[in-house]
């Protein structure tokens, strides 16, 4: 009984000294400030530290691009660390499909850059870009530029994310690719300006931005014409 005893007072007069298991110093992490842009946001963890710096460009050394870094619209439209131009056109331009002005990452047609596969109408094995990429931060709203159609996009495969539009739009066929939040569905008629979906990076390799496909009514993606005169940039 005595050792018992002494065993219940060492017991009891360690257990104070041993730090509770959640117990653990406050968190150092700074808090972070609610983000307006995201105050709508669903899905993405309410925890995602954000750096809140108002006014500080990308220029800061990336860390690894989480997903959920990515995916936060800033109010400021920072540049994606992720962008990389395959043009020497650094023109900032407007169009009746996004606000804001903006370059353009990828131009339509054969390119240098390296995620597309070779393709026999190109030189030196360059790939063919069947769209326009536009770099355009995430978040950013795309409107329709002309009256447009929700088609089903079932078809598109994952080259473009797991949930881009397609339109039927001035008689051609609109991929708007890499998108989030999709407010419409197929069957639904677009009038024009209207909000439809936003910029993301979802199936993009290079960071968020737009990828502006056109197509003969019905076509696959061999079909892709130049989608300029549809994107409408203007300088
Ligand atoms: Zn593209």
């Amino acid at each position: 009984m005595t050792r018992l005893a002494v065993l219940l007072v060492v017991a009891v007069l360690a257990a104070p000294a041993c730090a509770p298991e959640d117990a653990r110093p406050a968190d150092p992490s700074p808090q972070v400030a609610p983000d307006p842009a995201e105050a709508s946001s669903a899905g993405s963890p309410a925890a995602t530290p954000t750096p809140t710096t108002p006014g500080t460009p990308s220029a800061t050394p990336s860390a690894v691009p989480s997903a959920a870094a990515t995916r936060t619209p800033r109010p400021g439209r920072p540049a994606d660390p992720r962008w990389r131009f395959f043009t020497d056109d650094r023109t900032q331009y407007a169009s009746p499909w996004f606000p804001g002005r903006h370059p353009v990452m990828i131009p339509f047609g054969c390119t240098p850059a390296p995620y597309y596969s070779p393709d026999p109408s190109c030189p030196d094995g360059r790939g063919f870009h069947h769209g326009i990429d536009v770099a355009i931060s995430c978040g950013t709203p795309l409107r329709a530029g002309r009256p447009a159609t929700v088609l089903d996009h079932g078809a598109l495969g994952p080259a473009y994310g797991d949930n881009p539009v397609l339109l039927r739009a001035a008689g051609f066929d609109v991929v708007v690719g890499h998108t989030e939040r999709v407010f419409v569905a197929p069957g639904d008629s677009i009038p024009e300006g209207e909000v439809f979906a936003r910029v993301s990076d979802r199936g993009a390799p290079d960071g968020c931005h737009l990828h502006f496909e056109v197509r003969r009514p019905g076509g696959e993606v061999t079909d892709a014409v130049d989608p300029a005169p549809l994107l409408d940039l203007r300088p």
